[in-house]
């Protein structure tokens, strides 16, 4: 009966990776037909460790880490082998057919063009092959998609200038906002302030990765330099201001509770402040960050709220509200979305 509900729950995902979607059949199939080394003449392609054909099982133990390290090489290690504009169509093709699948209605979509560029790659072609598969799943599957751009803060401000610079030129292809991921630590919220102007002069959204490898201080500082959206947020619990100023303007969270498990930043799904938020009146939604790489789905997510936390299925259809009142849609389609909701409840 609740997974029927959580199942048939019209919602949308915000805080979502393509490059952490790949399932490892569709990594062992891109690794088969890319296990020889890039010709090196005309690209910068670190080619090192990115030559072994990896079977279905040993993506299976790749994706099988317990901490933040062995999840960012397994990031990188599905980032090698993403190489032609055909991988990136098929990888959000077959995105696209799981979210519909969990009645996914709408997703905005991270790309790291940060590391796409900063392997040499060029973007153009690769886009292309990311539209084909949206399109393509837009009509096989009647799933909206969006996407983002994201730079890796550590890569610093001039590589984040250049992601920044390929979104604005794309915003009417379906590209709505920017956002900076990476490590904090090494790439302080402050290096962006001008770039994050920049892109909100250029009709471009904002959010960022803040607050789930270090404290607090790094949500201000996202808060700080205009980011509207925050992602993971976790360390929001130990600053009982910026909770207040975060319940106060609304700004939405994306918080991912597997994820955060999954990488050791938070020792236990039970640790997790999801409810606490919840009861603090924080804008939260719920995402899979990287639903391959973690083994979870979205419905997963709603079932984790739900099992874990006793989240209610009237505060579940809640979240799914704010998770499209949160999205960068359009008023109109926005509307038509939270309607679905509205339709689902009464039926
Ligand atoms: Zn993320």
């Amino acid at each position: 009966m609740a997974r029927s509900f959580i199942q048939s729950l019209p919602k949308a995902e915000l805080h979502l990776h393509l490059e952490g979607s790949v399932e490892p059949a569709t990594l062992a199939e891109l690794s088969h037909f890319h296990n020889t080394p890039l010709a090196t003449e005309n690209n910068r392609y670190d080619v090192r460790g990115s030559g072994d054909e990896l079977t279905e099982d040993d993506v299976k133990r790749l994706y099988s880490y317990d901490n933040f390290t062995g999840f960012m090489l397994a990031f990188k290690a599905v980032t090698e082998r993403l190489r032609t504009p055909e991988d990136y169509e098929l990888i959000t093709y077959r995105l696209m057919q799981k979210l519909r699948q969990q009645n996914v209605v709408h997703a905005e979509v991270y790309v790291s063009v940060g590391v796409v560029r900063w392997r040499g790659q060029d973007f153009g072609p690769i886009f292309e092959g990311l539209e084909r598969g949206r399109e393509r799943g837009v009509r096989d599957f009647g799933v909206s998609l969006l996407w983002i751009f994201d730079a890796v803060r550590h890569f610093g401000p001039e590589a984040a200038a250049e992601v920044f610079d390929i979104a604005a030129k794309l915003r009417d292809r379906n590209v709505v906002g920017i956002g900076i991921g990476g490590d904090e630590r090494k790439g302080p919220a402050e290096w962006f302030r001008d770039l994050f102007k920049k892109a909100a002069d250029n009709g471009l959204r904002l959010t960022a990765h803040a607050g789930e490898t270090t404290g607090p201080e790094s949500v201000w500082g996202a808060l700080n330099i205009g980011a509207e959206r925050i992602g993971h947020g976790l360390s929001i619990a130990q600053d009982a201001e910026l909770t207040e100023v975060l319940a106060h303007k609304q700004v939405p969270l994306e918080m991912c509770v597997t994820s955060n498990v999954r990488t050791g930043v938070c020792p236990d799904a039970k640790d997790h402040p999801l409810k606490a938020f919840f009861d603090e009146g924080l804008m939260i939604t719920l995402n899979t960050d990287d639903p391959a790489m973690f083994q979870t789905s979205l419905n997963k997510e709603y079932e984790l709220a739900q099992q874990e936390f006793g989240f209610t299925e009237e505060q579940l259809r809640e979240i799914a509200r704010n998770s499209l009142e949160a999205s960068f849609l359009p008023v109109d389609k926005k509307m038509r979305f939270l309607q679905q909701i509205d339709l689902f409840v009464k039926t």
